[in-house]
């Protein structure tokens, strides 16, 4: 089995329902199970800031399937919540990324890992870091000295 952490963001149709019921669906995925999720968080908006606030959350999977056919599974899940694709950064109705999968760094046109945004990204670190809070992203360093490099974002634990 290998360790994988997946990225959760939704700010549509409920987005605390959307990002809860995804912990349960990723522990469905065939051969894969869900090992621990983070707190729920609540962020703003990146680019466009007319919409509204993001809830995130990290969840962390151990897996026997390859990368690309996880990362298959997670578009399945993202296809079942009526995720619109439309502009970057638009407002989505559930969105799952592939963060890491074990220390692999790969390139392919379907799949980068690490994720390429995630070290850049206190909605993803800070959930990142509740779970696993010595981690080290590939190429990039330490998770906790990225996170300190994004103070400006405004990331909150949900209520309750
Ligand atoms: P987005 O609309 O931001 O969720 O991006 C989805 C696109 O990014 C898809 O075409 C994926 O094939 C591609 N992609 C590349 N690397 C990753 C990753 N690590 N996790 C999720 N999607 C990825």
């Amino acid at each position: 089995m290998s360790l994988a952490y997946v990225g959760m963001g939704s700010n549509l149709d409920g987005p605390q329902r959307q990002v809860t019921q995804a912990f349960s669906e990723l522990d469905a995925i065939p051969r894969t199970r869900l090992v621990k999720r983070s707190s729920l968080y609540r962020s703003e908006p990146i680019g466009h800031a007319d919409q509204p606030e993001f809830v995130n959350a990290v969840a962390a999977i151990d897996t026997s399937l390859a990368p690309e056919g996880l990362l298959g599974e997670l578009q399945a899940i993202e296809a079942r919540h009526g995720r619109r694709r439309g502009l970057p950064n638009a407002p989505r109705t559930l969105d799952l990324d592939l963060l890491l999968y074990e220390d692999r760094v790969v390139a392919s046109p379907r799949l980068t890992l690490p994720h390429p945004r995630m070290h850049e990204r206190a909605f993803v670190l800070r959930p990142l870091l509740e779970l696993a809070p010595g981690i080290s992203i590939p190429g990039r360093g330490p998770a906790a000295e990225l996170l300190a490099a994004c103070a400006a974002q405004r990331v909150a634990k949900c209520d309750g």
